[in-house]
C-alpha cells in the first residue's frame, strides 16, 4: 500500500499525518518546530516522515505545507514568516534526504486543497479558501488543483487594500509589508481587536469581543458589524474576479457562526451580478485541513 504523507510546517509545530487511499487517517504526530535553525528544521521534517513510514509499515508520497512559497524563478523559499526558511533550497534538501519528489505548497493553498478534495467545497469547480487568524491567507483551487501562479502568490488577497473604503478607513494602518490599509490589517484577529480598541478604548482579544457581542454588549456588536462589512467587501472583490462556487473560511475567525449568514447578505451590494450564488461555508476538516491538504498534493 502507498500512503499519502502530509506534513504541515508551522511556526511553532510540525504536524505529520498518513492517509490511506480513501483519505482515512492512519497516523498523526506533532513535534516542535526548531526555532531559527534551518538545518534542524529540515532534519525534523525528514525524521517525521521516516517515523510515519516506520510506524505504519508503508512507504508514501510526501506533501509539505509551508508558511510561504517556493519561488518559481529560483526554487528557494520566499514570503515565509518563519524567516529562517527564506532563501533556502528546502525542496531540494528534502528530496536529497528522502530520495523522492517532495511537493511543497503554501499552507493556505493546502487548506484550500483539503476542503476542495473531500471537504466543504468538494462539489465546487472553483473555490477560494481563506485562513483568517493571526494573518489572512488565501488559496484558489480549480477542479481540486491549487492555482499556484507565475509568482506563486495565487489567491494571496491579504495585502490588497480593503475595497470600497469609507473615509474613516483611509489610509488605514501601516502593514508589515510596507503598504497601508491592507485587508490583513483589518480582518486578522489582531486587526479586529485593534479596531475595537480604537472605537471603544477596550483591550480585548478577537474571541472575547465576539463573546461580548453574543452576550448583548452593544459596542462589541458594533465592532462585529464593522468586521462583517469589511469581510463582505474583501470577499466581493474576489467574487468579482474569480467568481467561485464556494468560499470556505478557516482559521480562528471561522468559528464565528453569524458570519455565514450576515456576510453574504452584505456582499450582494458589491458583487457585479443581479444575484450571487457563491456560498460561504465553514470548513469540514477544521484545523486538520492544512496537513490533510499537504497529503492531497498527491491526488493520484
Ligand atoms: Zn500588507
Amino acid at each position: 500500500m502507498t500512503l499519502r504523507i502530509g506534513i504541515d510546517l508551522g511556526g511553532t509545530k510540525i504536524e505529520g499525518i498518513a492517509l490511506d487511499v480513501q483519505g482515512n487517517e492512519l497516523f498523526r504526530q506533532r513535534v516542535a518546530t526548531p526555532q531559527h535553525d534551518y538545518a534542524a528544521t529540515v532534519t525534523a521534517i525528514v525524521d517525521l516522515a521516516v517515523l510515519i513510514e516506520k510506524q505504519t509499515g508503508h512507504t508514501g508520497t510526501i506533501g509539505l505545507g509551508i508558511p510561504g512559497a517556493i519561488s518559481p524563478a529560483t526554487g528557494l523559499v520566499k514570503n515565509a514568516n518563519s524567516v529562517w526558511l527564506i532563501g533556502q533550497p528546502l525542496k531540494e534538501d528534502l528530496q536529497d534526504k528522502l530520495r523522492r519528489e517532495v511537493r511543497i505548497a503554501n499552507d493556505a493553498n493546502c487548506f484550500a486543497v483539503s476542503e476542495a478534495t473531500d471537504g466543504a467545497a468538494q462539489d465546487a469547480q472553483v473555490m477560494f479558501g481563506v485562513i483568517i487568524g493571526t494573518g489572512t491567507g488565501g488559496g484558489l483551487c480549480i477542479d481540486k488543483k491549487p492555482l499556484i501562479g507565475a509568482n506563486a502568490i495565487g489567491g494571496e488577497w491579504g495585502h490588497n487594500p480593503l475595497p470600497w473604503p469609507a473615509d474613516d478607513e483611509r489610509p488605514g494602518h501601516q502593514c508589515y509589508c510596507g503598504q497601508y490599509g491592507c485587508i490583513e490589517t483589518w480582518l486578522s484577529g489582531p486587526g479586529f481587536a485593534r479596531d475595537h480598541h480604537q472605537h471603544t478604548g477596550e483591550q480585548y482579544k478577537a474571541q472575547e469581543i465576539v463573546q461580548r457581542a453574543m452576550n448583548g454588549d452593544e459596542r462589541a456588536a458594533q465592532s462585529l458589524q464593522r468586521y462583517e462589512h469589511r469581510l463582505a467587501r474583501a470577499l466581493a472583490s474576489i467574487i468579482n474576479i474569480v467568481d467561485p462556487d464556494v468560499i470556505v473560511l478557516g482559521g480562528g475567525m471561522s468559528n464565528i457562526q453569524r458570519l455565514y449568514n450576515n456576510v453574504p447578505e452584505i456582499w450582494a451590494q458589491y458583487v457585479f451580478s443581479d444575484r450571487v450564488d457563491t456560498r460561504l461555508v465553514a470548513p469540514v476538516h477544521g484545523d486538520s485541513s492544512g496537513v490533510r491538504g499537504a497529503a492531497w498534493l498527491w491526488p493520484q
